[in-house]
């Protein structure tokens, strides 16, 4: 029998970097700055606690909304670094990866032909997300003239007045833009003024460089009743492997979202939240050491694309930047060529939407050394198509 697809799932197109990875598993050299993932380990104690738990037996599910104790953690550690106010029992809940948060928050609050206006180039889940949900797309490019930060003209050019919904990363998966409080009240501004519901990708939050801090929106006046903020342990304590993350909202969202997850989840992975409680209480230290040494290494790879003569923008948050490529090449094409000639496995920016045309996701989530020897291959590359 042929089994009958749903149009939702077929209408969404398989991921543009498979291809990529199929090329690179033919060579066993291949430097990869493709991965969006940090290439630390979770730090110690927050895997010894994890160990610890296992030991004692604890590996039964946890209350659908994850651990009193982890959200009560979550509470005082959103205050503390971020002015947001979320109480533990209804406005919190933890979910496997700010993956399932995302999905969850789709399938709670999109209807089929509702808008969801995206700030792209963004991570690649939303779109797909909107789709599952049966709603529809608008895209609204950012540029690298505004360094990529979304501005209301380009808000009110995609139309975005309209939308039911807009959703936001920053820092930035792919560009590393961030948005400071200054970029962000204009953006409030027109949420309140249409009316939009806004979801709020803040999973980077933790990794901003030159001294910037991470604003929320939500903490932004009348924005915490109509935003849901994502954010986890994935990215700030290497715990991607471990599946967690959370979402924070008014009590009537996070419980629409309560009642998808408790069918569909039941709970987080128990072990990780054993895990990520200890990282909350104890691993501040690893996650500074970690921030410190993904920005030497920003400016290393920032610095280098400028000596190869690409020009890219100063990104200042999250583990990526984002070059154009040299005139003559699609990104796809020199994506390729330097995966197939040179053994670097980069991300054209198309796959990441609209605005990500002519542009590299570089990762530096990856060791020094290998940078170094990547950047070299790629200034090779560049040189032999000069
Ligand atoms: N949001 C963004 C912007 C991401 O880059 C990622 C991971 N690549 C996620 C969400 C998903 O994270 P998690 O591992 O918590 O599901």
């Amino acid at each position: 029998m042929t089994f009958e697809l749903a149009d939702r799932v077929q209408t969404v197109p398989p991921s543009g970097i498979r291809r990529f990875f199929e090329i690179a598993e033919e060579r066993d050299d291949v430097i990869s700055l493709g991965v969006g993932e940090p290439d630390f380990a979770t730090p110690w104690a927050a895997r010894d606690a994890a160990i610890a738990s296992l030991e004692q037996g604890k590996t039964s599910y946890t209350a659908n909304r994850g651990k009193r104790e982890l959200r009560e953690a979550i509470a005082d550690y959103v205050a503390d670094r971020f002015e947001l106010g979320y109480g533990p029992d209804e406005e919190i809940i933890v979910t496997a990866g700010a993956s399932e948060a995302v999905d969850l928050a789709f399938r709670a609050f999109v209807d089929p032909g509702d808008t969801v206006a995206i700030a792209q180039p963004s991570y690649i889940s939303y779109e797909p997300g909107v789709i599952f949900a049966g709603g529809e797309v608008l895209s609204v490019p950012t540029k690298q003239e505004d360094d990529f930060r979304l501005t209301v003209d380009a808000l009110e050019d995609a139309g975005a007045d309209e939308a039911d919904m807009l959703v936001l990363c920053y820092p930035n998966n792919p560009t590393g833009a961030i948005m400071t409080e200054a970029d962000l009240e204009p953006i409030a501004d027109f949420a309140r003024e249409h009316d939009l519901m806004v979801l709020s990708d803040e999973i980077y939050a933790e990794l901003t460089y030159d001294g910037n801090e991470h604003t929320s929106i939500a903490s932004l006046e009348g924005m915490r009743e109509r935003t849901i903020v994502f954010n986890g342990f994935s990215k700030a304590h290497a715990m991607t492997g471990l599946r967690l993350g959370y979402a924070l909202g008014p009590a009537e969202a996070i419980g629409a979202m309560n009642k998808i997850h408790q069918y569909t989840m039941l709970s987080a992975p128990t072990t990780a939240q054993h895990a990520a409680l200890e990282a909350l209480e104890s691993c501040d230290n690893d996650v500074r050491e970690m921030v410190n040494q993904y920005d030497r290494r920003r400016q290393f790879v920032l610095s280098r694309f400028r000596e190869i003569g690409m020009d890219v923008f100063e990104a200042k948050g999250a583990f990526y930047c984002f070059p154009e490529v040299p005139e003559g090449f699609t990104a796809e094409e020199f994506a390729e060529g330097v995966l197939r000639e040179e053994g670097v496995a980069v991300v054209p920016g198309d796959v990441f939407g609209e605005g990500g045309e002519g542009h590299l996701r570089i990762s530096y989530a990856t060791g020094l050394e290998d940078l170094r020897k990547a950047l070299a291959r790629i200034e090779a590359f560049v040189g032999d198509h000069a």
